[in-house]
């Protein structure tokens, strides 16, 4: 039996295995069957081996896995085509994860402010959010244990309470080094907080009035989990850089940084790439992701399901011992509860 010795110790596992999936279902080596609810960490939207992802994924594999960003790579663009055409946006750059794709929107932030004369180009984070492991997304992240240990961070965000327009209006009257807020629409990793339903339309038009850029990590809250294609669309706004990557792939390493016509003309030839990124392999996959989840109806299916199993659960845990509160948006549910869980 092959062990954890030889890993480092960046996770400390549950002490199970699984050895196979279908749809919402998995098997451990025990052949114990468990109901998937945690779907690899938002990644598994269409669920386990499902027919349509496998076949794309031997198809592609046995075509062409890969030839670099120095020429045209038709998946890519299309994978670009069907991204812009579901969300308003109007450019993407492809990485091979949630906390690339943040940096590509950091960067652009950054190369929007030096352009623009911003001395000391600052970006406006949130308290609890979290944007990933790198070296400038954890400095983003407002989570100490996310941090500890990595001093010095890297400068330039400027961090205020979730779902605070004052405290953002503040900082608009009283700082002009701001280039960009960049938020999550629903907290995923800070436990599932929803903001105020008009909340993003404030900051929408603050970026406005500011001419700041209005950020949107999506990488939890996209492709569909919360009942539109991403959850900017319950407010009718446009943002004008958007991430995404977990639920982009269901399973395959892919990541996206979307932006409009403003912010997509910011990186040039040599400002930023991906040896990986964009590769003919994930996108055919992610360009059959979104197939799936239009051809399933699967927008309209997270929104009922959604609220069926929140109302269910409200009604049946809500008075429990032990369960503080329980909400969601979509198929994004959470219970929080009284004593915390060791964190992984
Ligand atoms: C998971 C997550 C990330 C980081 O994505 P990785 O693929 O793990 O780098 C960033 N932002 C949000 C909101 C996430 O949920």
């Amino acid at each position: 039996m092959a062990s954890n010795e030889h890993l480092m110790k960046t996770y400390a596992p549950l002490d199970v295995t699984f050895e196979h999936g279908e749809g919402a279902y998995l098997w451990d080596s025990q052949q114990q069957k468990y109901l998937d609810a945690l779907c690899g960490i938002a990644v598994c939207g269409l669920g386990h081996a499902h027919p349509a992802i496998t076949r794309t994924i031997c198809e592609q594999a046995g075509r062409l896995l890969h030839t670099s960003n120095l020429y045209q790579i038709d998946k890519q663009q299309q994978l670009a085509d069907q991204l812009c055409d579901i969300s308003g946006m109007s450019r993407v750059f492809f990485s091979n994860s949630g906390a690339e794709a943040n940096e590509a929107a950091i960067k652009i932030a950054r190369l929007y402010g030096n352009r623009n004369k911003v001395e000391n180009p600052a970006i406006i984070v949130m308290e609890h959010s979290f944007h990933g492991r790198t070296m400038a997304t954890l400095s983003a992240t407002g989570n100490r244990k996310v941090q500890a240990g990595f001093e010095p961070l890297v400068q330039g965000f400027i961090r205020v309470p979730y779902n605070d327009v004052d405290a953002i209006k503040n900082i608009a009257d009283s700082n002009n080094n701001v280039v960009a807020i960049l938020v999550e629409p629903v907290q995923g990793e800070g436990g599932i907080q929803i903001p105020a339903s008009d909340y993003l339309n404030h900051l929408r038009k603050i970026c406005d009035r500011q001419n700041w850029l209005l950020m949107l990590d999506e990488i939890q809250t996209g492709m569909g989990r919360t009942g539109q294609w991403f959850a900017f669309q319950h407010n009718n706004i446009q943002p004008d850089v958007m991430t995404l990557a977990k639920a982009l792939g269901n399973g395959v390493p892919i990541g996206a940084c979307l932006a409009n016509d403003k912010a997509g003309e910011i990186l040039q030839p040599g400002n930023h790439g991906s040896t990986f990124g964009g590769n003919p392999l994930m996108c055919a996959t992610a360009s059959a992701v979104i197939d799936t989840i239009r051809a399933e109806n699967l927008i309209t299916n997270a929104e009922q399901l959604g609220s069926y199993i929140l109302d269910s659960f409200k009604d049946k845990l809500s008075s429990l011992d032990g369960v503080r509160e329980v909400r969601g948006l979509g198929l994004m549910i959470g219970i929080e509860l009284e004593k915390t869980v060791p964190s992984w």
